[in-house]
């Protein structure tokens, strides 16, 4: 099934978990699995909580996150136009933040293990871009069919 959306909304706390969630029904139609969800609803909350707290710090800006789905691959950005990234290969880095009082480093590095691909694009100034990539399986799909054939 090929489909897309597209959400717009400030960057606000509670908008974290709004963000997540829709991403997570957007994708239930395909029916997948509860790890493949976990993974997803993970992946957001670390580039929208990113997009907040360093692309806007005290203020509130725009985030923009799209969703598309062709077949089982979804591909899902999260763009920010707040103060961008200088040095983005060493801002995914492991362990690497510009808030060690608030922050772990480690945003960037479960989008990468969480997804198949990760891309970001910044410019200082002008904001951010993740763009993520996950091939969703169809396993929940065979494993119901696997506990009907047992019934
Ligand atoms: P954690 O995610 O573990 O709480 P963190 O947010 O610092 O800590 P990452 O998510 O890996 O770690 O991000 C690494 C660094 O990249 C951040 O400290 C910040 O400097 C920069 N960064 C990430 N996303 C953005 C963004 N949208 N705008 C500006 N800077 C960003
Ligand atoms: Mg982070």
């Amino acid at each position: 099934m090929d489909n897309e959306m597209t959400l717009i909304f400030p960057s606000k706390g509670p908008n974290v978990a709004f963000a997540r969630t829709a991403v997570v029904a957007f994708l239930l139609p395909l029916d997948p699995t509860v790890l493949e969800l976990n993974d997803i609803r993970t992946a957001v909350s670390e580039a929208v909580t990113n997009a907040i707290i360093h692309g806007y710090g005290n203020k509130t800006g725009t985030i923009t996150l799209r969703c598309t789905l062709r077949e089982r691959r979804i591909v899902i950005t999260v763009s920010d136009t707040g103060a961008g990234i200088s040095d983005v290969q060493k801002a995914r880095e492991p362990l690497f933040t510009t808030r060690p009082a608030e922050g772990c480093g480690l945003g960037f590095t479960v989008m990468e293990s969480f997804m198949d691909k990760l891309t970001v694009t910044s410019r200082v100034g002008e904001g951010t871009q993740v763009r993520m990539e996950k091939e969703l399986t169809g396993q929940r799909e065979e494993e119901e069919e696997g506990e009907r054939d047992d019934e």
